[in-house]
């Protein structure tokens, strides 16, 4: 067994959709479907809860980064909704649906460094049902 991977090697490994704790294995099996345990090593990579976490931290990164800046310029505001909407709106959708699997991916390395499974749920939740 090879040694554990530093907190930015595991991001790096996910962000290119490879398993955090090998590098080698797929970290996808299809688009967002984390492969349950990886090919190359065994890893169970199906314990890392990423839950909504990937979805927020696309949408801060991608609202910061595109629709924050796009607002500065003039023919955002001044040209028909009917051209900027769909001038935005499918590049946006693009760069989204794009960034999602990289930001889950480096999500699950984060996940994999700090040791965060499935059965850690009842530290990480605000469901008193499941503190029991
Ligand atoms: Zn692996």
């Amino acid at each position: 067994m090879s040694r554990r991977p530093s907190l930015l090697q595991a991001i790096a490994r996910g962000v290119r959709g490879r398993c955090p704790a090998c590098g080698d294995g797929p970290l996808f099996w299809r688009y967002l479907k984390v492969t349950p345990r990886c090919e190359a090593c065994g890893h169970e990579l199906g314990r890392h809860p990423a839950d909504d976490g990937p979805a927020y931290l696309t949408i801060l990164i991608v609202g910061h980064l595109v629709v924050a800046p796009l607002l500065f310029f003039p023919i955002i505001w001044q040209a028909s909704p009917a051209i900027v909407l769909p001038a935005t709106l499918i590049p946006l959708a693009a760069v989204t649906l794009a960034l999602l699997p990289r930001v889950k991916g480096g999500f699950i390395g984060v996940l994999y460094v700090l040791g965060v499974k499935d059965t850690d749920a009842h530290l990480h939740t605000a469901d008193p049902a499941s503190r029991c």
